[in-house]
């Protein structure tokens, strides 16, 4: 459909550019012929007076050739008219000569933009859909996950994967079964980043004469393009008012004016690709930028969903939490009491333990009292004992005499 669309196009311009040139080719024919017929007039005129009628020669009123014209002889006519077109074709030559050269100039600064651009959208294609960084060692190497084969940098990995405990892919949510440094992607970042930094220290100077200096920052937003478009319009007015200052001073007569009109087709077709060119560049960018914020979406997606279930487990966790406090402080409440009672109890036996101390020092100071009692009965019946055994000794003694004693 878009094919179609645009060949279209292409054959509608090319019937336009071809019936312009046509309808140019036979204007700038008449006007040649017009102005020879001119020519042959003022070359009979007094002078001072030539000039002016042949630089109007193209808009002024149209004068029949008088009959003086007639007087002069044929090959002074075209000694005068030879003389005057090969100092025409010489100035138009060498204004040629200086047309190419600028174009040259402005082809060499639009190709050095070019792949300046092409370079900085390269290098913007291979960036972290995380942190948007470009994947560039040694911080945000790009790291190829095993098997989706999905690429990010080496900290939002670490993040991703050691930080946050995911095990699934970003983006596809696959399962992350291995990772390694994809080495192959890292070394074309390198070259990449080395290329830029070399076209951009040898670049800068001739983007500094096109007058395009700032245009590296402007891939990534509306801006650039703005810019862009304002820098081609510059130019292209560059290149018209440059036509007109050269036209009436150095070249005269309508054959000049022939070749400016070719000339400004040829730059009007050249400014009509140009802009194709830089349409297509757009389109290409803001594919590439939408494809970057498509993925960037998805990512943020996954994370959502993710931090909603985390929610969720959080919000689980925090009712399980609040049931175990609850149940920790009632057994707290618990404790206390039973520690209230424990300390009730406790100073109930000290009490007893107290009153038995006394109790016990009591029967001990009782039983010292005895003692000392034992000991001064017993002092006092040794000495009544020894009396007593030698009183039985006498008796006994007394006894033994009385039986032995006759009866008579
Ligand atoms: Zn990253
Ligand atoms: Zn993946």
């Amino acid at each position: 459909m878009d094919g179609n669309l645009a060949e279209r196009l292409a054959q509608i311009r090319a019937g336009r550019e071809k019936w312009m040139q046509e309808r140019q080719l036979e204007q700038d024919r008449k006007e040649v012929v017009e102005s020879l017929h001119t020519m042959a007039f003022q070359d009979q005129s007094p002078p001072g007076s030539g000039e002016k009628g042949v630089t109007s020669s193209s808009s002024g009123p149209r004068h029949p050739p008088p009959a003086a014209a007639s007087l002069l002889a044929p090959e002074e006519i075209i000694n005068s008219i030879t003389e005057r077109i090969a100092d025409r074709i010489r100035a138009e030559l060498q204004c040629q000569v200086q047309q190419e050269k600028q174009k040259a100039a402005d082809g060499q600064v639009m190709a050095t933009k070019k792949l300046d651009s092409y370079l900085a959208s390269e290098i913007e294609s291979h960036t972290c859909p995380i942190c948007y960084e470009l994947m560039a060692p040694p911080r945000h190497s790009p790291i190829l996950l095993f098997p989706c084969g999905h690429s990010f940098c080496a900290q939002c990995i670490a993040v991703h994967t050691k930080t946050n405990q995911k095990k699934t892919c970003p983006y596809c949510r696959c399962k992350i079964e291995s990772q390694a440094t994809n080495v192959a992607l890292q070394q074309l970042i390198q070259n990449f980043v080395t290329k830029k930094n070399t076209l951009g220290s040898d670049g800068s100077a001739s983007r500094r004469e096109g007058g395009t200096e700032g245009e590296r920052g402007g891939t990534k937003s509306g801006l650039g393009i703005e810019r862009r478009r304002d820098d081609l319009l510059r130019r292209r007015g560059g290149v018209q008012s440059s036509w007109s200052a050269s036209g009436p001073t150095t070249v005269i007569g309508g054959v000049n004016d022939f070749n400016s009109v070719h000339r400004r087709q040829e730059d009007e077709a050249g400014g009509t690709r140009e802009r194709d060119e830089e349409l297509e560049g757009e389109c290409e960018r803001f594919t590439r930028e939408l494809q970057k914020v498509e993925t960037r979406c998805i990512v943020l997606q996954n994370e959502l969903h993710d931090t909603i279930a985390d929610k969720a487990a959080a919000v689980n966790a925090l009712h399980i939490a609040e049931l175990v406090l609850d149940h920790l402080r009632s057994e707290e409440v618990e404790s206390a009491s039973k520690v209230k009672r424990m300390l009730l109890e406790m100073e109930v036996i000290r009490t007893q333990v107290d009153e038995q101390e006394k109790k016990h020092a009591l029967l001990s100071q009782t039983l010292k009292d005895i003692d000392t009692k034992v000991d001064l009965i017993c002092r006092a019946l040794q000495p009544l004992t020894n009396e007593r055994n030698k009183l039985e000794l006498l008796l006994q003694s007394s006894n033994t005499k009385l039986s032995s004693v006759p009866c008579d």
